[in-house]
């Protein structure tokens, strides 16, 4: 052989040797790839299935706007996470919800300010109503509602925290609220009854923050659609009248929660049939039933 064809021989030889290998590679997975590699590159396709909320967090975020509310919010916390997330998403779901049983048996004393860095102050707490009828304390069916809430939720897969678990402990609206800011939670749900010198007064409302809220207009949209969902699962499965979506920027604690807040306040304590239904087990299951269907909604489920 010339040295040119000896040339070309072990070039050709080269060109079909790579060719085989590379052919190789895409249909078998074997060759050339130590095992590493070969479970690298299968990852993406593999945790793309397990994972349909990243995709959808990533789909939103093509499309920012500021009225995009809570679920691209709290998809977006979920992928900065990380890992921890990621286990969770397994078998649980990826939220964490902190629930405040309104007031308690030993009122926090003093004043706070109305929302950060406001100079105007209001009660750290109040001691609450009690029912017309029945005389139960707020404080104590907030507490009983808020503990089936809690194991509602977490058989639905969610992550809870109470702020109190007992009656005894005094709390101030900023120390609930931080409570839920610590925790970065992804709702934070305020179980409350309601007062009226009306004793015809009856039904479920919740309260949210305004538009123009001076300390967290951000959060908004993520208040009113969590206010929306819960008011109207609440009074669709408990069958109350629905009272409205009270909008207001005067409940500390609200405008010091970082996260999407509603206060839901569950029925009129003041009314003395909705005060003794209140009280009944059937009732109360069907408020927490609603409630839980109504943050369910909120997260998309
Ligand atoms: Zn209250």
């Amino acid at each position: 052989m010339t040295k040119l064809k000896k040339i070309f021989f072990v070039l050709l030889c080269t060109a079909l040797f790579l060719t085989g290998c590379s052919e190789e590679a895409q249909d078998t997975d074997k060759p050339v790839q130590s095992e590493n590699q070969t479970a690298e590159t299968k990852k993406p396709a593999d945790t793309e299935k397990k994972k349909p909320k990243t995709k959808q967090a990533e789909n939103t975020e093509e499309k920012p706007s500021d009225k995009e509310v809570s679920k691209a919010d709290t998809e977006d916390k979920g992928e900065e996470k990380g890992e921890d997330e990621e286990k969770k998403e397994d078998s649980e779901k990826a939220q964490t919800i902190v629930i405040d049983p309104g007031h308690s048996a030993v009122t926090a004393e003093g004043t706070e300010p109305l929302g950060p860095g406001s100079s105007e102050y209001k009660s750290a707490d109040t001691g609450g109503t009690s029912g017309v009828s029945s005389k139960v304390p707020e404080y104590e069916l907030t507490l009983s509602i808020s503990r089936q809430l809690k194991q509602v939720l977490e058989k639905r897969g969610y992550t809870v925290i109470m702020t109190r678990d007992t009656n005894d402990v005094p709390l101030s609206c900023v120390q609930r609220a931080e409570i839920a800011n610590n925790a970065d939670a992804d709702a934070y749900i305020r179980i409350h009854a309601n007062g009226s010198e009306d004793q015809s007064a009856n039904g479920a409302m919740t309260i949210c923050t305004t538009p123009q809220n001076p300390y967290i207009s951000e959060l908004y949209s993520a208040n009113r659609l969590l206010s929306d969902c819960i008011l109207n699962k609440l009074c669709e499965t408990a069958g109350c009248r629905r009272e409205r979506v009270w909008e207001t920027d005067t409940m500390s604690g609200n405008n010091w929660s970082k996260v999407p807040t509603t206060i839901a306040e569950i029925g009129y304590m003041s009314n003395p049939q909705e005060d003794m239904k209140m009280q009944t087990p059937e009732y109360q299951s069907q408020i927490v039933q609603g409630i839980a269907k109504g943050i369910d909604t909120y997260f998309g489920y």
